[in-house]
C-alpha cells in the first residue's frame, strides 16, 4: 500500500486524509496543534453553494456539497444540515441585483428562487425583520465547525481499526507535532521524529513560517483576518442560514450589472468590509460575522465598531433583540490572489502544498481533496 503522509490537520489537510484513504492510501497526519485551533473551527461552518462564481467555482461547490451529504452519513458528528439560506435585501437596489441573479441560467442549479417577505416567512419563520424580498437558496447547507475534525478523525481512525491486519496501522494521527523539515519522502517533527511516505502533502492554511515559506516561495495567496462573535442560544431555530444585502458585494455569484447601483455601504461596513453571515448551531447559539482585513500586522484583539453593527444588522433582520454575546475570536484564512479554487502545487517530486481556498475552504475542501487525489494517481 502507498504511504502518504500530510502535514496540516485543518479542514483541507483532513479532507485529504478522507480522500487519500478512500484512494486506498496509508495516511499518516501530523499537526502542530493538540486541538483544532485553526481557520477551520473558527468558522461559520457553511457550505455556502450560492454566492460560488459561474462555471468551475460552481461545479466544484456542487460536487464539495454532495460530497459533505455522502461523508455526513459515514461520519454523521459533522452534523451537515441542508437547511439552505435566504439572502435579505432591504432595498430596492438590492432587489434589483436579485432579480438580475434569479435571471441567470445558473439559477435553477443552485437552487435559487426569489420570495416576496411572506414567502420568506413560511420558509424560515424567525426571519420576521424588515425587508423587501429574499433570495433563497436550496443548495446551501452547514455543518458544525468545531465538531468537524474530531469526527473525521474518530470515523478515520474507526474504519482504519476495521481495515488493518498485520500491525499495518493505515490511519495514524500525530497531534502536537510542529514539522520542520519537509522534503521528498519525508517530514521531520519537532521530536525529532522521521515520517517516511511516498507523497508528501501540506495543507498549512494561512502559515508561512519555516519550511512553509519555502514551498510557497512567491505564491499569489494572502491571508485575511476575520472578526466573528457567538450568541448564547436562540429560543426558536433559524430553519435557514441567513445574509444580508451587504453579502451581495462579495460573492462573484451576485457580479450583475445591477450591483454597480447599489448605495455606498454604511461607513463602518466600508471600513471594515463587512457583509452580515449568521448560521445556527446546532445548540442554538447563532455564529454571526464578519469582517475582512487585508492589511498586515493584524490587530490581535477584536474591535467594537464592527461588533455593533452585525448587531444592529442581525437584529433588524430578525425583528427582536439578539440573544447576549457569548464569545468573539478572529480566524485567519489564506486567500488566491488569481481566480484559482486554490494554490495547488507539486514543488517537489512527490512534495504537493495546497492551500488558499479563502473563504470557500469549508465548502470545497472535500472537492478540492479529491482533485488533488485525482492529480497525484493512485498508490503504487
Ligand atoms: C472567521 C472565518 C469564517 C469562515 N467561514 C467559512 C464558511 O462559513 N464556509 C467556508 O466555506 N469557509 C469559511 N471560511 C474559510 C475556511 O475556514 C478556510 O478556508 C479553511 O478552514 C482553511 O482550511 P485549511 O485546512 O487550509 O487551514 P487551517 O484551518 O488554518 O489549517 C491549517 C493547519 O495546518 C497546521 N500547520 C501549519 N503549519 C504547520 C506545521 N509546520 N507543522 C504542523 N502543522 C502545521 C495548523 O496548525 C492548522 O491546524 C472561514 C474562515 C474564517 C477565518
Amino acid at each position: 500500500m502507498g504511504r502518504m503522509v500530510i502535514v496540516g490537520a485543518g479542514i483541507i489537510g483532513t479532507m485529504h486524509a478522507v480522500a487519500a484513504r478512500r484512494a486506498g492510501w496509508e495516511v499518516v497526519h501530523l499537526d502542530r496543534d493538540l486541538e483544532p485551533r485553526s481557520a477551520s473551527v473558527r468558522n461559520f461552518g457553511l457550505v455556502w453553494v450560492s454566492g460560488r462564481a459561474e462555471g468551475d467555482e460552481l461545479r466544484v461547490a456542487l460536487r464539495a456539497r454532495s460530497l459533505w451529504e455522502e461523508i455526513a452519513a459515514e461520519a454523521p458528528s459533522v452534523c451537515f444540515r441542508p437547511d439552505g439560506s435566504i439572502t435579505v435585501a432591504q432595498l430596492p437596489e438590492e432587489v434589483a441585483v436579485l432579480e438580475q441573479v434569479m435571471a441567470r441560467p445558473d439559477a435553477a442549479e443552485r437552487g435559487f428562487r426569489l420570495l416576496d417577505p411572506d414567502e420568506v416567512r413560511i420558509v424560515n419563520p424567525a426571519l420576521r425583520g424588515e425587508m423587501l424580498a429574499g433570495l433563497h437558496c436550496r443548495t446551501d447547507a452547514v455543518v458544525e465547525p468545531r465538531a468537524v475534525l474530531p469526527a473525521l478523525r474518530a470515523w478515520l481512525a474507526a474504519e482504519a481499526a476495521e481495515a488493518d491486519t498485520g500491525g499495518t496501522r493505515s490511519y495514524t494521527f500525530h497531534g502536537g507535532r510542529t514539522v520542520h523539515e519537509i522534503g521528498p519522502g519525508s517530514v521531520v517533527d519537532g521530536a525529532g521524529e522521521r515520517h517516511r511516505g511516498d507523497v508528501v502533502v501540506v495543507c498549512p492554511g494561512a502559515e508561512r513560517q519555516g519550511p512553509i515559506a519555502e514551498l510557497l516561495d512567491d505564491a499569489p495567496v494572502r491571508p485575511v483576518q476575520l472578526q466573528m462573535l457567538q450568541t448564547a442560544p436562540l429560543d426558536e431555530r433559524l430553519t435557514t442560514s441567513v445574509a444580508d444585502g451587504d453579502s451581495l458585494r462579495y460573492y462573484p455569484a451576485f457580479a450583475v450589472p445591477a450591483l454597480a447601483a447599489l448605495p455606498p455601504q454604511a461607513p463602518v461596513a466600508a471600513e471594515h468590509h463587512m457583509q452580515l453571515l449568521i448560521s445556527q448551531r446546532a445548540d442554538g447559539q447563532l455564529t454571526v460575522g464578519d469582517t475582512h482585513t487585508y492589511e498586515e500586522p493584524f490587530d490581535f484583539a477584536t474591535s467594537g465598531a464592527p461588533e455593533a453593527h452585525l448587531r444592529a444588522r442581525a437584529q433588524s433582520i430578525l425583528g427582536r433583540a439578539l440573544p447576549p454575546i457569548v464569545r468573539r475570536w478572529t480566524g485567519v484564512y489564506s486567500q488566491c490572489l488569481d481566480q484559482s479554487i486554490c494554490h495547488r502545487r507539486q514543488v517537489e517530486l512527490g512534495v504537493w502544498i495546497v492551500t488558499g481556498p479563502g473563504g470557500r475552504g469549508m465548502t470545497l475542501s472535500p472537492a478540492i481533496a479529491e482533485e488533488t487525489l485525482a492529480q497525484i494517481g493512485a498508490p503504487a
